[in-house]
């Protein structure tokens, strides 16, 4: 079976048990957090069991990430001085974005984050002593002192901003160019998503917002980020802005936007759904 038969949307499903010795099986080659393609000009699809072998690249480890149709998907991490085999090429996940469909953006997210999870805890971070792998969930455990450790998310919060047929948009003083995009930020411990929406939007541009509204999620594995996108309005207040953060904010009229919303991002579907609602006379 080809990869490319394959549905990642639908005929994924997630484990943490690999079923052992499957005569075919799929494999995410990292190095050093690079992912490995097989031909850049194709699309991307993961090397299978006869070209890993094949390879003879050294293995690190090995996690087994489910099953894609009844064939075992593994994030295999492979030496980080590891030479790009020739008509091979390694890339940054960043270079991913935009080039590849969303869920095998996910998956390859999802197998970057465990390699650099399971490297990151080979030691426990309190006493020292080695980690073991746990057999029952994606966690390792240090038996001396019983710490968990798990593969690590960080919730933020992004927030479209809109005033009657405008909307707010920021550039990020550490952004180049002359980008315009959503408020975002991280949830802070303690902290629920909305305080911290409520939150972000004063301490970055000081006003305050009303009629928050969940719209979508999305996975950002730049490390390993999870992006809650929400809708809001205005309710008060005049902008002063965040300096180490914001170079700039202001309202657009829907009409007269700085950018097209990419729409590779959470920001771009906030955006793109504010216009589609406006346009439609809907809000
Ligand atoms: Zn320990």
């Amino acid at each position: 079976m080809e990869w490319s038969q394959f549905n990642l949307s639908t005929d994924f499903i997630s484990g943490v048990q690999s079923p052992g010795d499957a005569q075919h099986s799929f494999h995410i080659v990292i190095s050093d957090g690079e992912i490995l393609s097989v031909d850049e000009a194709a699309p991307w699809r993961p090397l299978n069991q006869d070209e890993l072998h094949w390879l003879g690249l050294t293995t690190v480890s090995t996690h087994f990430l489910g099953l894609v149709g009844n064939i075992p998907l593994y994030a295999t991490e492979v030496d980080p001085e590891t030479d790009e085999p020739e008509g091979y090429v390694f890339g940054k996940l960043w270079s991913f974005l935009g080039r590849v469909a969303e869920p095998t953006l996910n998956m390859l997210g999802r197998a970057t984050q465990i390699v650099e999870w399971h490297s990151n805890h080979q030691f426990c971070g309190q006493c020292g002593q080695p980690t073991q792998p746990s057999d029952m969930d994606r966690s390792r455990k240090c038996a001396p002192c019983r710490q968990m450790f798990y593969p690590r998310l960080s919730p933020s919060i992004i927030v479209l901003v809109t005033r009657g047929d405008e909307l707010l948009l920021a550039r990020n003083a550490n952004a180049r160019g002359n980008f315009y995009s959503t408020l975002a930020g991280f949830v802070e411990p303690g902290e629920s998503i909305e305080e911290a929406v409520h939150r972000e939007v004063l301490e970055e541009v000081g006003i305050q917002i009303k009629n928050l509204k969940y719209f979508a999620s999305q996975s950002w594995p730049f490390p390993n980020s999870l992006m809650l996108g929400f809708h809001a309005e205005y309710a008060g207040g005049e902008f002063v802005l965040q300096e180490a953060e914001i170079a700039d904010a202001q309202w657009f009229h829907h009409t007269n936007l700085p950018s097209k919303p990419a729409m590779m991002s959470i920001s771009g579907w906030l955006i793109h759904d504010f216009l589609q609602r406006v346009q439609q006379g809907a809000t």
